[in-house]
């Protein structure tokens, strides 16, 4: 559950990271489309003023170059080409930029148009203007019989000097007054040269065609600047830029959404690396219980083996001497029947020899008295007798050091239990009630002479140590499952207790802290044993004063000799 949800929260906080930098990196290179849009457009406006401005001085003679009309054409399209790229791909919602730009290339191309045309018209009046003086004195030229100079007295001198100075001033200022003087005057020229020389008719025709192109281009320039002034490129710039600042605009909402969300965020990477630390801190926790649930498992299982070494090596001494008193035993044992049997024959023989005497010499019948032979028969019974107690005891010792596991079979452990405190029944009842509390285990592969002796051994011990107590005991034989192939049996007394520097060393052999000739200190080290052998374990807690438990876990199938031997040498 804590693996799946630390996952969980290093999958969360991966992905507000990414999603963090990404914003971050969003942010960090802001879009300078709308900046750089507007102004571009700014001085696209600036230069499509000043080209209007330009146009208009051309059209009113101010400029006399014409070239320069055409310039900001090109600057123009630049500005333009610029401004379609940085409209490109412009998805707003609320601006239309594509449009304008379409809007404002139409209001351009017709513009240029113009421009053009006006260029035409005005390059045609230069010309025309600069062959008019020319014209003119050919006609003067013509009217004088072919001298240079002007007739300044003649009416038809007056004529043409009025019609070119009042053409120079229309080109100026041209309006339909002078225009109608000027139509009259040039009619009036026409008839009067005509009426002078048929030379000087086809002179005066040169100059009024001359004339007559310069005001017809007049009026169309008039009317080409009209059109110019109607051509709607500052509005379509104007456009353009509402729409920049509606893109600018975006954007700035955009960048503040981004900020926004790089708050939440950062929040929400704050709340999960707070859950992370948490889970972490539990784990550690966990990890530290683990850790000394293992450490006392450790030691416990130390104390186990330095426990069954010690027995081990006990084992084994107590084979070697066992072997080695044997055989001095059996010697002496059978010396002392020997003598037993001599002392027998002797008595016979002296029983015959004494009735013999008797029948000869009465009085020394009494030489060996009858109550010193019986004593000596007494005495050899009583060494005979310490000789057995000796063997029943090497016996015992021998028993310890090879403990065979007797018959192993299917037993019921609570049936075991409780056979065990019916034969400690007269130890116990008086001192004592006995509480069964059976978890219903399941039967275990076991050898049910050596558990039972365990079990007496245990209830025994619990029996000592109530049979002072003030209080009437407590014996609790408790049974239960403790994994699916372990079971656990506890033999708990409400006895005196065992102190903390004692409770060591209870398993040891020949410890004990009874009387001399009340104990052996054998009974738990061969418990120990016996349980090592089955494959289980034995431990004991007790409380001093309050009482003690005995807790012994076994498998479900004991070990076989052999593989427990394996299982020794292995270790
Ligand atoms: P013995 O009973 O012959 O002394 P054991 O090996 O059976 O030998 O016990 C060793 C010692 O452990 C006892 O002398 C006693 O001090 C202690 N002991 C064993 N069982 C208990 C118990 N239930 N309550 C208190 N002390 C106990």
């Amino acid at each position: 559950m804590i693996v799946r949800s630390r996952i969980v929260c290093i999958g969360i906080i991966a992905v507000l990271l990414t999603v963090l930098a990404t914003l971050l990196a969003m942010l960090r290179a802001p879009d300078t489309r709308p900046a750089e849009l507007l102004a571009s457009l700014a001085e696209m406006k600036q230069i499509d003023a000043l080209w209007s401005a330009d146009v208009l001085s051309l059209e009113l003679g101010l400029n006399p170059n014409y070239d320069s009309v055409a310039a900001p054409v090109g600057t123009l399209a630049e500005r333009y080409r610029t401004i379609e790229k940085l409209a490109d791909g412009d998805s707003s919602p609320t601006g239309d930029l594509p449009s304008s730009l379409a809007a404002y290339r139409s209001a351009m191309d017709a513009k240029i148009r113009i421009v053009e045309r006006i260029k035409a018209q005005y390059s045609i009046i230069s010309n025309s203007s600069r062959l008019l003086p020319i014209a003119a004195a050919d006609l003067f030229a013509e009217l004088e019989g072919g001298a240079d100079r002007p007739p300044s007295n003649s009416p038809i001198a007056d004529l043409l000097t009025r019609i070119v100075i009042d053409v120079a001033s229309y080109i100026v200022t041209p309006n339909e007054q002078l225009q109608q003087v000027i139509d009259d005057q040039m009619a009036a020229l026409r008839e009067a040269a005509g009426r002078t020389s048929p030379e000087a008719a086809a002179k005066a025709d040169t100059l009024l065609a001359h004339m007559a192109v310069i005001l017809r281009q007049k009026q169309l320039g008039t009317k080409l600047i009209v059109d110019l002034t109607a051509v709607p490129t500052a509005q379509a710039i104007d456009r353009l830029q509402r729409d920049a600042q509606v893109l600018e605009a975006d954007q700035n909402r955009y960048r503040s959404l981004l900020r926004d969300l790089v708050l939440v965020c950062s929040f929400l990477l704050v709340l999960a690396i707070t859950w992370a630390a948490y889970l972490l801190r539990r784990h550690y926790k966990r990890l530290n219980q683990d850790n000394s649930a293992l450490q006392q498992a450790n030691e416990d299982a130390q104390s186990q083996l330095i426990q069954s070494s010690k027995l081990s090596a006990m084992g084994q001494m107590v084979a070697g001497i066992t072997h080695e008193i044997n055989t001095p035993l059996a010697y002496v044992k059978a010396v002392f029947c020997l003598i037993r049997d001599q002392m027998a024959e002797m008595q016979a023989g002296r029983t015959s020899v004494l009735g013999a005497v008797a029948e000869l010499r009465p009085a020394t019948a009494d030489g060996l008295p009858d109550d010193q032979l019986g004593e000596l028969n007494m005495l050899i019974d009583e060494g005979l007798h310490g000789l057995d107690e000796i063997t029943n005891l090497i016996i015992t010792m021998k028993n310890f050091s090879r403990l065979d596991k007797g018959r192993l079979e299917y037993i019921d452990i609570e049936e075991a239990l409780d056979g065990a405190a019916l034969i400690a029944r007269s130890e116990v009842k008086y001192i004592a009630d006995t509480v069964k509390d059976y978890g219903k285990i399941p039967k275990i592969h076991a050898s049910s002479t050596q558990l039972k002796q365990v079990f007496l051994n245990l209830i025994n011990n619990a029996a000592h140590a109530m049979a002072d107590q003030p209080k009437r005991g407590k014996l609790t034989l408790r049974t239960r499952v403790e994994t699916e192939d372990m079971i656990r049996i506890e033999i708990e007394d409400s006895g005196t207790g065992i102190p903390a520097d004692v409770l060591p060393k209870i398993f040891d052999p020949f410890f004990t802290t009874k009387d001399v000739g009340k104990g052996t200190g054998m009974g738990l080290s061969i418990c120990y044993r016996i349980i090592q052998t089955h494959g289980g374990t034995i431990s004991a807690r007790s409380q001093p004063g309050i009482g003690t438990t005995f807790t012994i876990i076994l498998p479900h199938r004991a070990k076989t000799e052999s593989e427990h031997r394996l299982e020794q040498a292995a270790a």
